[in-house]
This record gives C-alpha cells, sequence and structure tokens, in this order.
C-alpha cells in the first residue's frame, strides 16, 4: 500500500527515515498542508498521514475517499482537526498516536510559566547587549501558589505532578477524576471556583464544543488579578479577541502560548521576510508579557521517535488487516 505523508518537515523526513530502515513501506513525503488545493496530490495512496494543522473536513474527506484513500494516520494525540463522521460515512478508518510523551508537553508548559515568571528570555537578550540591571525582571515564587488545571489526563496529570515539586497548591476541573491524582494533592474542583482560585490556570483538555472558547471574558472576568494562563492544548479553547482584552485591561498579568486558533497559517512556516496579516497575532506579540511558541511543547527526540514508531505501527496493522489498536472510533 502506499502512503502520502502531509505536512513533511525536515525532521519528520528524517524520524521516518530513522525507523523506515528495511521497512518495505511505500511512502511519498509532500511538504504541503492537505487542503482542499492538495488533497488531488493523494490519488493512487490508500493512506494518507497528517498532522495538526491538515484541517480534513467533510469536503476533503469526500475528495479522499474518491481518490481511494481508505486510512488517515494521524502524527498526533488531539483529533479536533478531522471529520470523524465524515470519515466514518465514507469508509475512511482514522488512527491516531494517543499518547508519545506527555512529559514533553508538560515539561513545555513548566518552561512557559518559568519563562514569563522569572523573564529568562529577557534577562538573555539583555545581557548579551551588556546590560545587567535587574530593572523589571521581577518574578514570584512558585511556591505555595495556586495552579488551576484544566484536563487532568496523560499530560495534565504528568503537569500536576511537576509542578507538585514546586510546593504548588493544585486545584482542578476534569470531567472525570483520578484517584491517583486525588491522593497526590489535587483538589477537584467545579470549572468556575478553578478560575476563582488559581494564580497560574494550564489547559490540558481536548478541543471540542464543550470547551471551544472556556477561555472567554466571562471565565476571565472572574479570575485574580494578574492571573497566568498557559495553554499548550488547542488554540480554540482560547478567545483571543477576550484574551487581549483581559491583557489590555491588566486583568491577565501573563500569556503562554504554544497554539494559537489561527495557527495553520502561521506555525511551522518561516515567515520572517513576509508581512504577516493577522492582526491577533501582532497584537499578542506586542504586549511585554505574552511568550508565544509554535506548537513546539511536542517536540523532543523521545516523543519523535514516539510519534514515528507509533505511526508506523498503525499503518503496519492496517495494511496486515489487523484490528487497529489506536482507531478512533
Ligand atoms: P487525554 O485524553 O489523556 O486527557 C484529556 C483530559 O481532558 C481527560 O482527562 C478528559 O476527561 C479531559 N476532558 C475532556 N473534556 C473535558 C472538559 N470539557 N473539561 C475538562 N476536561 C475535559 O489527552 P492528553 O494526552 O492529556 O492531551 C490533552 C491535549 O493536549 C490534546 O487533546 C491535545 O489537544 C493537546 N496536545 C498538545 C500538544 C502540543 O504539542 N502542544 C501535544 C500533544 C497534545
Amino acid at each position: 500500500m502506499k502512503t502520502a505523508v502531509f505536512s513533511t518537515k525536515v525532521y519528520d523526513k528524517e524520524y521516518f527515515e530513522k525507523h523506515l530502515t528495511g521497512e518495505p513501506l511505500d511512502f511519498s513525503f509532500f511538504e504541503t498542508t492537505l487542503n482542499q488545493n492538495t488533497a488531488s496530490l493523494a490519488t493512487g495512496y490508500d493512506i494518507v498521514c497528517v498532522f495538526v494543522n491538515d484541517k480534513i473536513d467533510k469536503n476533503i474527506i469526500e475528495i479522499l475517499a474518491d481518490n481511494g484513500v481508505r486510512l488517515i494516520a494521524l502524527r498526533c494525540a488531539g483529533y479536533n482537526n478531522v471529520d470523524i463522521e465524515a470519515a466514518k460515512s465514507h469508509n475512511i478508518k482514522v488512527v491516531r498516536v494517543p499518547a508519545y510523551s506527555p512529559e514533553a508537553v508538560a515539561e513545555h508548559s513548566i518552561a512557559l510559566i518559568l519563562t514569563l515568571n522569572r523573564k529568562t528570555h529577557k534577562a538573555y537578550n539583555r545581557i548579551r547587549e551588556g546590560n545587567f540591571s535587574l530593572n523589571n525582571l521581577i518574578g514570584f515564587n512558585l511556591h505555595e501558589k495556586t495552579i488551576g488545571v484544566i484536563g487532568t489526563g496523560q499530560i495534565g496529570a504528568t503537569f500536576c505532578k511537576i509542578i507538585k515539586g514546586f510546593g504548588c497548591k493544585i486545584t482542578a476541573y476534569d470531567i472525570s477524576r483520578s484517584d491517583e491524582l486525588v491522593k497526590l494533592g489535587v483538589d477537584y474542583q467545579p470549572l468556575d471556583e478553578v478560575f476563582k482560585q488559581a494564580d497560574i490556570i494550564s489547559l490540558h483538555c481536548p478541543l471540542n464544543p464543550s470547551t471551544k472558547h472556556i477561555i472567554n471574558e466571562r471565565s476571565i472576568s472572574i479570575m485574580k488579578q494578574g492571573v497566568m494562563i498557559i495553554n499548550t492544548s488547542r488554540g480554540a479553547l482560547i478567545n483571543t479577541a477576550d484574551v487581549i482584552k483581559g491583557l489590555t485591561d491588566k486583568k491577565i498579568g501573563y500569556l503562554g502560548i504554544d497554539v494559537y486558533e489561527q495557527e495553520e497559517n502561521l506555525f511551522f512556516k518561516d515567515l520572517s521576510e513576509s508581512i504577516i496579516q493577522d492582526d491577533f497575532i501582532l497584537r499578542l506579540n506586542s504586549f511585554p508579557n505574552v511568550l508565544i511558541t509554535s506548537h513546539q511543547a511536542y517536540f523532543t527526540k523521545e516523543a519523535m521517535d514516539e510519534i514515528t514508531l507509533t505511526t508506523l505501527k498503525n499503518i503496519k496493522e492496517f495494511e496486515a488487516g489487523l484490528s487497529l489498536t489506536n482507531e478512533i472510533v
């Protein structure tokens, strides 16, 4: 069977080549995202392999089905970018990589918190320019602060365990509780209580209709003055316009985001010579207390190995006609 790999960056190809040695698998790599204009590239392929910003809606599914595609292999955990019902109705199976490294994402969330708080990014630049002043570099102790965790699945749970080591109190909201985390001292509360009590809010729930824009004007209004919001989950958990207002009003003291609602037009691309047309990202970039990374929380060597190996396993199971361990049903 033939696999068309979309949104291929140099590092994706490098990891596939590392793990494909000796495998009788037929892979073609395309740099482009899979979209309305590029879906025809999948003609003659049985499988498409895609990433977080390939938006596979009903239309694309129809084109893929007409072109003979029978499997969509996601190289990620979240699957909000695929119309699963449309795939089912066209008899296309969808598989994902459910867990490749919760540590990678949880550790990046911590990196965002520490950088925003202790301003190491600013200190780095200052000192390289011979400026050894401490003015405006003041941070706060994490010890005894209350951290609000929304979503305590694999990444959220790992995050709780790490942040516990800083001596933080943890209050959490999830639609299902983890007994292990309760034993660790995590205090599950209704969502609004988490918003009210937390000094730092970290988002680790999936994007779905019940979580879209969970951070909005109303929820921001009940948060603590100067709250820090961290989002390494999915961009649309945050209403960007409302967060910009919260930052302008100084209600939000810090914002760290690894994901952004309109990221597919920006992230993973070098736009340094382009005129960026997205006014929201330009406004966010103008705040001294906002830190944006380009969906890199997952990006560790260990995670890349795991993503590639699980994707290959998913594809091999499909080719062999076996039941699909990581099928989204
Ligand atoms: P998971 O499925 O293990 O955990 C998700 C948790 O969210 C579950 O405990 C679930 O009960 C909870 N949840 C579901 N609906 C909820 C709601 N309405 N309110 C509160 N909690 C809710 O997933 P995970 O592996 O921990 O990943 C979480 C998310 O992280 C993924 O969905 C993905 O969007 C994101 N992610 C980002 C990156 C990155 O590089 N930035 C990498 C991997 C995953």
